[in-house]
């Protein structure tokens, strides 16, 4: 039984007020706020357990790796992964991403090759591939979206031609909410021989992932989203692609051997995890994953996909309110603007008063807002904590600013 207030008892955060009012956070896009169990599992690891990990032979040092290197396998499961040693362990999406372009695709694209994005794409997912074009000149290739926000796998299979070399799109977008059928394409994409990475920084902590049955071969997760801290994070990479990939970032650890003329390798995956990795924000993700997996991740997309349409009907009562994305099955992430009335951000300052939190400017995406002919949205992005009675808060205080600015 999924007890919302239950569950929001677990978040300390949620108890305080902002400008007098009680906090409602509605920017969990943004990041997430953090369950006891997480903050617990830091502290405790920094006043009991806390060293380097991999490097010591030390008491402290094992410790600390056996809890570090729990996680791997944690983050396997919980992405349905078939080996732990799939899982590239990282600061986040933007890491990872860097990593597949810079460790994957350059060294295997030239100039005329061919990458895919769509027009919704974060700009985490973007700006490593525009390295790509500068450097090499590999063409980018725009997918475009429908009025609503859907996009229609086809078109991005039809786009495939001989000189593509890689498929990169978002499961979830981070401004509309929609969901990317992201199975379908990677399914086409491997009949044609064409990998697919999946940025899945905005699903993750929404719905379950099973990446061996999306089929992609890279798919990327930020910890600070799924209720874990930030500077943590992780990429799957199917095992024949991490076989493929040169190593991105160079130091300890990521070696086996190194002369004045010669170096080899460590084995995948620690060969991508250079350096004095993120040791406790790791282990308080695992304990993040833990603790997502005990509420389950069926109940908690339940529990959004009723805060998603009780927040459809609501935002109707807003008579200049305008919605972008608008597709039946999104997830609970809505972009709005209001006709005729003031900049985004003043609307998010008039939540803020209420004590509601949303986020408002471009959120990273440029070629969507160009898309969309806008320069900036607010943004109420919801999480497993959130209630009704917020959305009720956050629609008063938008009628407040219709008022306000009319
Ligand atoms: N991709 C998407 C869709 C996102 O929403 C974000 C963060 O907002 C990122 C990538 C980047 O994640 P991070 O900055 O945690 O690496």
């Amino acid at each position: 039984m999924y007890d919302v207030n239950e569950i929001r008892r677990d978040f300390p955060i949620l108890s305080r007020e902002v400008n007098g009012r009680p906090l409602v956070y509605f920017d969990n896009g943004a990041s997430a706020q953090k369950p006891r169990a997480v903050i617990d599992a830091i502290t405790h690891s920094y006043c009991q357990e806390y060293s380097n990990v991999h490097r010591g032979l030390h008491f402290l040092s094992n410790l600390m790796t056996d809890r570090y290197e729990a996680v791997r396998g944690k983050i396997g499961r919980f992405l349905n992964a078939a080996h732990e040693n799939e899982i590239v362990m990282n600061s986040g999406t933007t890491e990872g991403i860097n990593m597949v372009a810079y460790g994957w695709a350059m060294p295997r694209m030239e100039a005329g090759d061919e990458i895919i994005l769509t027009v919704m794409e974060h700009h985490a997912n973007i700006v490593p591939w525009h390295f790509l074009r500068e450097r090499l000149g590999v063409r980018l290739v725009w997918i475009d979206i429908d009025d609503d926000g859907h996009l229609d796998p086809q078109r991005v299979l039809d786009a495939i031609t001989p000189r593509t070399r890689l498929i990169a799109v978002s499961h979830v977008s981070n401004v509309l909410g929609t969901r990317v059928d992201v199975k379908a394409i990677s399914e086409g994409a491997r009949a044609r021989g064409v990998p697919v990475l999946v940025d899945g920084s905005q699903a993750a902590m929404h719905m379950r992932v099973d990446v061996r049955d999306i089929g992609c071969d890279f798919y990327t997760i930020t910890g600070h989203k799924l209720y874990g801290p930030s500077g943590s994070g992780a990429i799957y990479c199917r095992s024949e692609r991490m076989a493929e990939m040169s190593p991105f970032l160079g130091g300890g650890i990521m070696i086996k051997e190194v002369h004045k003329d010669r170096i080899s390798w460590n084995d995948p995956p620690l060969k991508f995890e250079a350096g004095t990795p993120p040791i406790v924000q790791m282990i308080g993700l695992g304990v993040a994953i833990e603790y997502l997996d005990t509420l389950g991740m069926a109940a908690i997309e339940r529990h959004e996909t009723a805060l998603r349409d009780y927040a459809v009907s609501r935002f109707g009562d807003v008579e200049r309110l305008r919605l972008q994305g608008t597709t039946s099955d999104k997830a609970g992430i809505f972009s709005f603007t209001l006709e005729g009335a003031a900049h985004a951000h003043d609307i998010s300052t008039v939540l803020d008063k209420k004590g509601v939190a949303v986020r408002a400017g471009h959120h990273c995406a440029g070629p969507l807002m160009e898309r969309l002919g806008l320069t900036a949205t607010c943004r109420a992005s919801f999480g497993l904590y959130n209630t009704m009675d917020e959305i009720d808060v956050m629609i008063e205080a938008l009628e407040l600013a219709q008022d306000l600015f009319g």
